[in-house]
């Protein structure tokens, strides 16, 4: 047993060493291509479930290589968070958005795009007030862009609250993302001031299956009527996924049944012919 306890003890190190070079890897990589501007955005169409109607599209963040290798978010956002690089990061998306999205929005009043804020970005407020800089003089309305506060890593509760009613006062509608995955969801969904509650897609992938999330599933929707949320579900797939959702009356949701994220160009021509339908 001896020799086997020290193969895996060895192999953990091992691992460990490995995984913390792979981050410093990704970090300094991160902050050239921060300075180069490696990143562009995709969006995800938002469907209103009863009419089928595209409201707007969530914006996510792609980082592609110069070698044309891309790194999934969910990989950079972490590194970016803990090295401050979000900072830069958030404001190119802000730009970006703006840049892709300005004619769409101007155009058409009713449609809105959903910016993605980290723990951060929220906590700190500095975010925000970029945003509302940028917006100035564009012709879009604060009403069109929706922010996402995910709860992941929350630090600075009070602060974010302050940061997140003066962006309702702005106009903005703000959702609280990721809901249920995180360790304190209770209690912002208590203290922070919100308008939508976006249902993370291990619940939506949990409808049907008899699994032990599935009756939590319905509790988060229940949660959020009697709260006065709206609810936008994540990661529909399925149309067994659609018909509950339907039923339980979530106005909106997303996901690869309707459409997978799209370069600006495709998502602009998606929502038109979505409104002709
Ligand atoms: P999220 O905010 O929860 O975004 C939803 C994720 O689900 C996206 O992954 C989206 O592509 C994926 N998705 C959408 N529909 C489906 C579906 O039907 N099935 C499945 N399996 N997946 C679906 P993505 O784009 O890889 O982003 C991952 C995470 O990275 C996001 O999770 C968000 O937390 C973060 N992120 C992305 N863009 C930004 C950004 O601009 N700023 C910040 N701060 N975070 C971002
Ligand atoms: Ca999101
Ligand atoms: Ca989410
Ligand atoms: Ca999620």
């Amino acid at each position: 047993l001896l020799p086997l306890g020290v193969a895996g003890a060895a192999f953990g190190v091992f691992g460990v060493w490995w995984l913390s070079r792979r981050r410093m890897t990704l970090r300094s990589e991160l902050t050239s291509a921060v300075r180069r501007g490696e990143f562009s955005m995709q969006y995800q169409p938002i469907i209103e479930l009863d009419t089928g109607i595209c409201v707007g599209a969530e914006s996510l963040v792609r980082w592609s290589r110069p070698d044309g290798t891309s790194v999934r978010p969910d990989l950079f956002i972490p590194v970016a968070e803990e090295t401050g690089l979000i900072n830069a990061l958030t404001d190119h998306v802000i730009d970006q958005v703006i840049q892709d999205m300005r004619e769409l929005l101007v155009r058409d009043r009713s449609a809105h795009i959903a910016i993605n804020l980290s723990a951060g970005d929220v906590g700190s407020g500095r975010a925000l007030k970029v945003l509302s800089a940028k917006l100035q003089g564009t012709g879009i309305h604060p009403q069109q862009i929706w922010l996402e506060a995910t709860e992941r890593g929350f630090i600075d509760i009070q602060g974010a609250r302050t940061s997140l009613a003066a962006a309702r006062r702005a106009g903005h509608c703000v959702a609280i993302d990721d809901f249920g995955v995180g360790y304190s969801s209770l209690q912002y969904l208590q203290t922070l001031p919100l308008d939508a509650l976006k249902i993370d897609k291990s619940f939506i992938e949990a409808i049907g299956t008899h699994s032990a999330t599935s009756p939590v599933t319905s509790h988060i929707i229940d949660m959020a009527k009697t709260l006065g949320l709206f609810t936008v579900a994540e990661g529909v797939e399925t149309s067994a996924q659609l018909a509950y959702l339907q039923a339980r009356q979530v106005e909106f949701g997303q996901g690869w049944l309707f459409s997978k994220p799209l370069p600006a160009e495709e998502f602009i021509r998606y929502h038109e012919q979505r409104l002709k339908q």
